[in-house]
């Protein structure tokens, strides 16, 4: 069996290709490094199942060799990169995904979207099951990614419809672990590298917000099984551990052992004040559910960090 990963050198993409490998598939990764990093794949390069080829995919391209899957993974995916980079974000959903999918039906290939939590924008239901249709706003900075992502969902649902083509929709709630890049700007490489260097740590707003964090390999195991199932309609994977940001900056600091500050930033426009999965679809039909507690979890990611630390 062989894989095609789109956005392969980022830090799922990347986890997800060594899975893949692990579990016996031949994997070719596509990335155009414009949030990923060559680094993330370097121990796999020697690999003979391996392949990388370095490819914008809104860009028309051709794969050679055999193909059973098309993983979706392509997108900026923190909220500093997608402001960054909006109408490449806009891009890589609609176009991206429209490449994604016609390689896909070409080669009889199943194929797996990498939606998102942020389907449900700012959610009034708590927590969220796949039934909920959400509270987006389009035209707010954050709509460039949830929009692309909603359209990304249905486009694989229209072919999923008009063409019968075997198509599986993930979406995936807050997910840490090695590989995260220190300087994303999500909270937790941001609570890290503050922590780590005796900065203050940045809450934004009141901190009362709600994020339910999940384990990278916890993820990647319940994606697998939902590539290897027959659902086609969306399924949610994440951890249901639900936290207050100023929770998890007092977890990060205790781990740290640090006694630095925090500082209160403004919020910034239309982020979520609550997100937790309701994954008993997932229970249900994948027989999946996380293992690895935050602790853990972070003690993991906290070695991975210190290692990527610039030396002063
Ligand atoms: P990431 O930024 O580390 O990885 C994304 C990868 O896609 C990068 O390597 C980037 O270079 C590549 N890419 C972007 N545009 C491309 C293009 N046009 N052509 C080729 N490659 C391109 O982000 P991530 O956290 O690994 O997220 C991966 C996927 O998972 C994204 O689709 C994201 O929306 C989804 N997701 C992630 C999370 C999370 O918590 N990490 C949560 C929900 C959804
Ligand atoms: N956040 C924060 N301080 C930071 C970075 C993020 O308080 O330095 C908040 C952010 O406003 C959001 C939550 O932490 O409420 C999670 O943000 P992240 O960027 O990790 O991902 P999101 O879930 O918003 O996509």
């Amino acid at each position: 069996m062989r894989a095609v990963v789109t956005g392969g050198a980022g830090f799922l993409g990347s986890h997800l290709c060594e899975y893949l490998l692990a579990k016996g598939w031949d994997v070719l990764a596509l990335d155009n490094f414009v949030t990923g990093a060559e680094a993330n794949l370097g121990h796999l390069r020697t690999n003979p199942h391996f392949e990388f080829l370095q490819q914008d995919i809104t860009k028309p391209f051709d794969v050679k060799g055999q193909v059973d899957a098309v993983m979706h993974f392509a997108s900026p995916a923190s909220p500093p990169d997608y402001l960054k980079f909006p109408i490449e974000t806009m891009l890589v959903g609609s176009i991206g995904t429209w490449h994604a999918l016609e390689l896909a039906k070409a080669r009889k290939a199943r194929y797996l979207l990498s939606s998102t939590s942020e389907c449900y924008g700012d959610p009034e239901v708590s927590p969220q099951p796949e039934s909920y249709w959400g509270h987006v706003n389009p035209i707010g900075p954050r709509g460039v990614y949830d929009e692309a992502k909603r359209y990304a969902e249905a486009m694989t649902m229209a072919y999923y419809r008009y063409y019968g083509l075997e198509t599986r929709i993930v979406r995936i709630f807050n997910t840490y672990g090695p590989r995260m890049r220190l300087n994303d700007g999500r909270a937790l490489p941001n609570f890290f590298y503050q922590a780590l260097t005796g900065q203050p740590l940045t809450i934004y707003g009141s901190g009362k917000q709600t994020r339910s964090f999940c384990y990278v390999g916890d993820l990647i195991e319940g994606i697998y099984r939902l590539l290897e199932s027959s659902e086609h309609e969306p399924t949610n994977i994440g951890n249901p551990q639900e936290i207050t940001i100023l929770e998890f900056a007092e977890r990060i600091r205790k781990l740290i052992g640090t006694a630095a500050p925090l500082e209160f930033k403004p919020l910034p426009e239309d982020d979520p004040k609550q997100r937790c999965p309701d994954i008993s679809k997932a229970r249900r039909i994948l027989h999946w559910e996380p293992k690895v507690n935050l602790e853990e979890g972070l003690q993991i990611t906290l070695d991975y960090f210190r290692g990527q630390m610039p030396r002063s």
